[in-house]
């Protein structure tokens, strides 16, 4: 079938009622859209408590009643009116919008596809007023009602006079899973508003106001889950009038999903590709293949750098200086992520602080005097670590014995090799399993890339060449990629079909059988296919050579050599997590172990 487009007879205005349909088949997509037009319309009014009532998915009836600044008799008209709003007046204001609302579109959007009625009361009214619109008929007439100070609108039966919008919605459990992710994303934008959600008439959730560290927590907890609180650590970096705060998952609380991700810029949330591309960066090199990392990240800049009038429904913002912030996010994430040592990384000792306190802390921007970074806030930094440890050893050659458990670094001291595989340590909590393989593994790779960064890898050329034979292909590949062996300090020359010279080598895998390792990286090079960008293929290639060189498991350590490795790793970035995103090891705390054992119950 054919269709065609017949030229008009003439050119006509569109009703308002038309005009204001069509805006709405941009902005509301289902009863998630107009909870959020509405919720934010509830936040820039002030509102410190904010109540949701919903029947059937929110398709039957949505309700949103707040205790914000009302909305006076007069004016009740105007706000179910199109490109009427309380929020810009000028050009200027909309370059410096400090609101979630701007467009003056949302209500009468929603009112022109729904039966919606508002009621509002102001602090100088006597009482409350109520207006209502059906499908985009006004019905003019503003009618006293009782009305606490603040609004509530309701939106009966959306889609009503839309048939074809509404054979788009789906069932009422999938609408109204898709209105509670929307009240996620704005619980957290939002941590002081106190929220409450009822469907058919039972209580979903009821989220007090956060003002402390410990109402935050109980918040996070509430929306993100404990395992991602008790996985996390607090972030918090400003450099070059940027500021970023919030909660980022250690490496191995990654998820297969990218369904723990939440976003704010300026309190808004955002859906943005240069923002999740810089954090999946930052989590590059500590991600298991394919997973996805889980943060709460809040990004605080001048209004005037962003435009957040790019969509209708706000989902997208455009900074105006869009690798500044990609750049500032990736360093400081990758920066927070790379000290995620032992003795940092635990859950046990987190630092939470509260987020916007304040109720409007999202457009609080102060543009921060000192243009140097501050440095990362996380917990227990190594340098407070080292100054303990001098102090007590200065003590000590005073003639005071310190105790020996409060000199006990992070990850302690080895007691026992198990099964060549792992090693078992006593720390100041109890006992530490560390996978050997994978925390070597991460030191040399740490080690590797820090010197292919600075003075370039530190070299051992061969007295003698050392000669491997291999596969036509592994050979090939060899010789494809011999700039980056030399980039990451290997020297190969190819001798024939199936020979290759091994004439230099990095000097820190001296102990290791480099015919063997060569062996290995270039069977594993040929069977994978591998970046072609020079860096990255570095990188990858010495992750490679670092699995490769690294203990195998059954080799048997001394317990010198064990603790020189927990030592190593204490000082390594990103060391909680191998190359490959898999822990390094593990704590098991007193208290876990005396519940093993049902101690002290
Ligand atoms: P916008 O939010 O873009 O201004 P809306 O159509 O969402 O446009 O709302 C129109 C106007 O109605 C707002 O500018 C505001 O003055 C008023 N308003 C809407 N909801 C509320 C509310 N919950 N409390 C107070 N005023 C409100
Ligand atoms: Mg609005």
């Amino acid at each position: 079938m054919h269709w065609r487009y017949n030229s008009p007879v003439a050119i006509r205005i569109l009703s308002p009622e038309l005009v204001s349909q069509i805006a709405a088949g941009e902005i509301v997509e289902r009863p998630a859209s107009v909870l959020k037009e509405l919720l934010e319309n509830s936040l820039d009014a002030g509102a410190a408590r904010i109540a949701i009532d919903m029947e059937q998915g929110g398709i039957k009836r949505l309700r949103v009643t707040d205790d914000g600044c009302g909305i006076s008799k007069d004016e009740l008209p105007l706000a179910v009116s199109r490109h009427a709003t309380s929020k810009i007046s000028t050009l200027e204001d909309l370059k410096r919008v400090g609101s979630l609302g701007f467009r003056g579109e949302a209500l009468p959007s929603i009112a022109s596809v729904s039966r919606l009625t508002l009621i509002s009361s102001t602090a100088s009214d006597a009482a409350g007023w109520r207006i209502t619109a059906d499908g985009g008929r006004q019905l003019k007439r503003v009618m006293p009602a009782a009305h606490p100070v603040g609004t509530s609108v309701e939106v009966l039966d959306l889609f009503f006079n839309v048939p074809a919008r509404r054979k788009f919605l789906r069932t009422e459990r999938t609408e109204f899973n898709h209105a509670e992710s929307l009240l996620r994303k704005i619980a957290l934008s939002r941590m002081d508003v106190a929220l409450e959600l009822n469907h058919n008439g039972r209580q979903v959730s009821r989220l007090r106001a956060a003002t402390n560290t410990a109402t935050t927590e109980e918040r996070l907890v509430e929306v993100c889950g404990s395992h991602f609180v008790e996985h996390s650590i607090y972030v918090e970096h400003e450099a070059a009038g940027l500021k970023l705060t919030g909660w980022i998952g250690l490496p191995a609380f990654s998820r297969t999903q990218p369904d723990l991700q939440y976003f704010y810029v300026n309190g808004r949330t955002v859906r943005d590709k240069l923002l999740a591309h810089a954090v999946r960066q930052a989590y590059q090199d500590v991600l298991f293949h394919g997973r996805h990392p889980a943060y709460v990240l809040y990004l605080a800049l001048d209004p005037l750098l962003v435009d957040v009038n790019v969509h209708p429904s706000k989902h997208e913002v455009r900074f105006r200086e869009s690798r500044l912030v990609h750049d500032f996010l990736y360093n400081s994430l990758k920066h927070a992520i790379a000290q995620l040592q032992p003795g940092h990384s635990s859950g046990l000792t987190r630092q939470v602080a509260a987020v916007n306190e304040s109720p409007h802390a999202h457009t609080d921007f102060q543009r921060p005097s000192a243009q140097s970074p501050l440095p990362l806030r996380l917990a227990e930094p190594l340098s407070a670590y080292r100054a303990f440890y001098a102090q007590s050893a200065n003590t000590q050659a005073g003639g005071i014995t310190p105790d020996p458990q409060e000199i006990m670094p992070p990850l302690g001291y080895a007691l026992a090799q198990l099964h060549g595989i792992y090693i078992l340590a006593q720390n100041k909590h109890g006992l530490v399993l560390v996978d050997m393989h994978a925390a070597h593994e991460r030191i040399l790779y740490e080690r590797l890339k820090q010197e292919a960064l600075s003075a370039g890898i530190s070299v051992q050329p061969l007295l003698v060449p050392l000669i491997v034979t291999l596969s036509h292909g592994e050979a090939d590949t060899a010789e494809r990629h011999l700039d980056t062996f030399r980039a990451a300090g290997f020297e190969l020359d190819r001798l024939g079909p199936d020979t290759l010279a091994i004439r230099q080598a990095p000097s820190i895998l001296s102990d290791i059988d480099l015919k063997e390792l060569v062996r290995d990286v270039l069977a594993d090079l040929t069977a994978h296919a591998r970046s072609d960008r020079l860096q990255v293929a570095i990188n990858e290639l010495l992750s490679t050579v670092a699995c490769y060189s690294a203990v195998r498991a059954h080799r048997n350590l001394t317990v010198s050599e064990m603790n020189n490795l927990l030592r190593d790793m204490e000082v390594t970035a990103r060391s909680g997590q191998c190359n490959h995103g898999r822990p390094t090891w593990v704590q098991l705390g007193l208290d876990q172990l005396d519940k093993l054992f049902m101690r002290g119950q």
